[in-house]
């Protein structure tokens, strides 16, 4: 019917960066209220609604490794250490505003969070619960938009969602150029012909060949989350 959400169960991707003010570090509170307010919103809407959190508000490895103090490996720890930090905040500010939410961590860490489960994961998703995917893969190397693309596949996602700060893809840099044009709609295939960034080409890669489509879409705007959410939000949809 009409009523029926487009999408089932979805994956949504936050940067760290949803978490802190732009430009900045760590977790502002009003920031992570916001963001939450969001999230509560486009949960309330009947879609099973799990998110994948980042990072790069905390540790990246890569930055972290350039000094040659600490090895790349180790670094990726600590990064992941900092989305499971990220994902705690998270769901405290989703129970607060009455959403049932639940951690489940790539890293067994059991005293902070549920190590992740596959078919935990679905038990909580159909409950109603917002269920938070931490640690990202669990294996340094990798990013948390990959933990997206694996997640989106083990759960059945009908599609990842991936939030950023700009409304879509476009033709070249829109910072850049103000010429540059969004996509409404890519393929895959477009998107590697054109070499556009969509996610990490791992990410991508695990999304095109299980037949998941993208879309990349503004998370600044209010309301922005629960529209795309219900399959109705703007961005740029990148399909098989
Ligand atoms: N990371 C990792 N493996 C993963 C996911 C994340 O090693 O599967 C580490 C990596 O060091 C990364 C950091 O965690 O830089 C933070 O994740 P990411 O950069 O993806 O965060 P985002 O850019 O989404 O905020």
């Amino acid at each position: 019917s009409a009523s029926e959400p487009r999408y089932r169960r979805v994956l949504l991707k936050l940067s760290g960066e949803a978490l802190c003010r732009s430009g900045e570090f760590g977790i502002d509170a009003e920031e992570l209220r916001l963001i939450g307010g969001e999230i509560v919103k486009a949960a309330k809407q009947g879609t099973q609604l799990a998110v994948v959190v980042g990072g790069g508000n905390m540790i990246r490895g890569a930055a972290m490794a350039k000094d040659g103090v600490i090895e790349q490996a180790t670094a990726d720890y600590m990064g992941m250490l900092g989305t499971v930090i990220n994902a705690l905040a998270l769901k405290e500010v989703l129970e607060k505003l009455g959403q049932p939410a639940r951690v489940l961590s790539a890293i067994n860490l059991s005293s902070v969070a549920e190590t992740f489960i596959r078919g935990r994961a679905i038990r909580h998703l159909e409950k109603g619960r917002v269920v938070i995917f931490a640690a990202g893969t669990g294996n340094p190397f990798f990013t948390t938009d990959s933990g997206a693309a694996l997640r989106a596949t083990e759960i059945g996602a009908d599609v990842v969602l991936k939030a950023t700060k700009v409304d879509g893809v476009y033709d070249k840099d829109p910072v850049k150029y103000p010429d540059a044009v969004r996509f409404e709609r890519l393929s895959f295939d477009e998107a590697i012909d054109r070499r556009l960034a969509v996610m990490d080409l791992a990410a991508f890669t695990m999304c095109k060949d299980n037949g998941i489509p993208i879309v990349v879409f503004n998370m600044k705007t209010p309301g922005h989350i629960a529209e795309v959410v219900a399959g109705v939000g703007h961005g740029t949809l990148v399909e098989p």
